[in-house]
């Protein structure tokens, strides 16, 4: 039997791209997943779809894992074999408890490695504009808690020693922040020190509230801002007004939900992102491929059709992946092809390949339709469209349960004010992902901004009964940010 191991991978602040080389390469290649609820759920579409999920955070209906717990598991899953991905959110070090994991791993004989991350307490003040060193204005930092398990929950610090510190990063402290604003004044601090409250740093949430030790309580009270947060504290802070970079990006703040079809690599999510929105892909489909009998099968028979059409990118991707792996000849294919989208068509552009809209379709001769495991039981209505057909399943969309559960936890955490539709046919496939995680999908969607790519998808929104609805000029990533710029909504 394989020996198991165990890596204690840090995930970084939020931002997902903020993860290490190493972190990600783990936990592509983890059996077992052990996450809580710092690091980004969006990581788990990294993971194998057969690999085994594990939440250790606090989760409504579900108890958390108590530590000792959690330190059984790691072993008990590293001795079955298993590589065990321990995902936690920035650096695993940093009040991460890795200390007591690897302490047990170490007892039973089990293999690890640490895998350092970036820590929120340098990522999140990076992000709201603030080093947290600067050598005009301190050369040294300190990291502390501002939680502690003692009976009253006040930190055990040795605030006489902190107040020669130039910049304080307390994490966990939202809750004791008049105590640790009142303790540092106590020991030489002045009352006009600047203090920043940053919130979901590095995340589209990211909220950020300033002020000074005398004034951030009321302030933050307030703004109502809750963990996880670091509060930063030193004349550093001051720089923040000069240097902001991200909350300066035009979609910053903005909540957006991007309705998905496939498994195909989110452009439009990673480009909304970039522009400082914070963006929930939903729902999430694994694509699988097929290769059984049929699909050889038919690959050899393919030479033999005049029509073939191609029901979506993927279909392109896996058959000819199956048709080089037949060792056939490509000039053996003498069809015409069709595609269904432009997103089709330009896969098989890129393979030098041109195609056309099936309305072209006029002498009715044999067509093979390509796609995914549903062509099957839609072959009647692709024969009464097309003639006669024979269909070929090329792959299969599996759900990402574990991504697509989380996914709902965010959006009811955070909240969307945006829903993002790339095609008519994202339409149904979100309201049947709504209705299955308990979400009435009419009034979740009339109270956002819905954004079509293009009238076909706009119809198939209001078919459903929503009312205002925005299209983008013309299909573009420019089009969809003009589009989502003209108002904002605040909810
Ligand atoms: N190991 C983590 C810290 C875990 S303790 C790290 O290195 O970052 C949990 C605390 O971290 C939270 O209470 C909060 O103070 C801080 N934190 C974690 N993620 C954060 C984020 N995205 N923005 C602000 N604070 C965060």
């Amino acid at each position: 039997m394989r020996t198991g191991k165990v890596y204690l991978v840090g995930a970084g602040p939020g931002d997902e791209k903020l993860i290490t080389v190493r972190g990600l390469e783990c936990l592509k290649n983890a059996d077992v997943i052990v996450y809580d609820r710092l690091a980004n759920p969006r990581f788990l579409r990294f993971a194998r779809p057969d690999a085994e999920f594990i939440y250790c955070g606090k989760f409504p209906k579900h108890h958390t894992l108590r530590q000792e717990a959690i330190n059984e598991l790691l072993v008990q899953k590293a001795q079955e074999g298993k590589r065990v991905v321990r995902l936690k959110g920035g650096d695993p070090s940093v009040f991460g408890r890795v200390g007591e994991e690897a302490e047990e791993l170490a007892k039973h004989g089990v293999e690890y490695e640490i895998v350092p991350g970036i820590t929120a307490g340098i990522a999140a003040p990076a992000y709201a504009g603030i080093p947290v060193t600067h050598r005009d204005y301190g050369t040294s930092f300190a990291i502390v808690t501002g939680h502690a398990k003692t009976a009253d929950g006040k930190p055990v610090v040795d605030w006489a020693s902190l107040s020669g510190i130039h910049t304080i990063a307390f994490y966990m402290g939202v809750k004791n922040l008049p105590h640790i604003c009142k303790n540092l004044m106590k020991h030489g601090r002045k009352p006009q020190t600047p203090v920043v409250l940053i919130s979901w740093g590095t995340l589209g949430r990211q909220k950020t509230v300033q002020g000074t030790l005398e004034t951030i309580v009321r302030e933050v009270n307030a703004a109502d801002l809750k963990n996880p947060a670091i509060t930063l504290v030193g004349d550093i802070v001051s720089i923040r007004d000069k240097i902001q970079w991200f909350e300066r990006k035009p979609l910053f703040g903005r909540r957006i939900l991007v309705a998905r079809t496939g498994g195909e690599k989110g452009n439009l999510a990673e480009a909304l992102t970039e522009q400082g929105a914070d963006v929930i892909e939903y729902p999430y489909f694994a694509v699988c491929e097929r290769d059984d009998e049929t699909v050889q099968q038919t690959i050899e028979r393919s030479g033999e059709y005049e029509h073939i059409l191609f029901t979506s990118p993927e279909s392109v991707d896996f058959f000819f992946a199956a048709y080089r792996r037949s060792n056939r000849d490509i000039r053996l294919l003498k069809a015409r092809f069709y595609t269904l989208s432009q997103r089709t068509e330009r896969k098989l552009r890129e393979m030098g390949l041109h195609s056309e809209r099936p309305s072209s379709l006029a002498d009715r001769e044999k067509v093979l339709v390509v796609g995914d495991v549903s062509v099957v039981e839609r072959t009647e209505s692709y024969e009464a469209e097309w003639g006669e057909c024979d269909v070929l399943a090329v792959y299969e969309k599996k759900e990402c349960m574990e991504y697509n559960v989380n996914m709902v936890r965010l959006l009811k955490d955070a909240g969307v004010d945006a829903i993002v539709f790339p095609s008519a046919a994202s339409v149904p496939i979100l309201i049947d992902a709504l209705e299955r995680r308990e979400i009435d999908p009419l009034p979740f969607l009339s109270s956002k901004m819905l954004v079509c790519m293009g009238e076909k998808t706009a119809d198939a929104v209001r078919s459903v009964g929503c009312g205002t609805v925005h299209v983008a000029a013309a299909p573009s990533i420019e089009d969809l940010m003009a589009c989502l710029m003209q108002e904002t909504i605040v909810n």
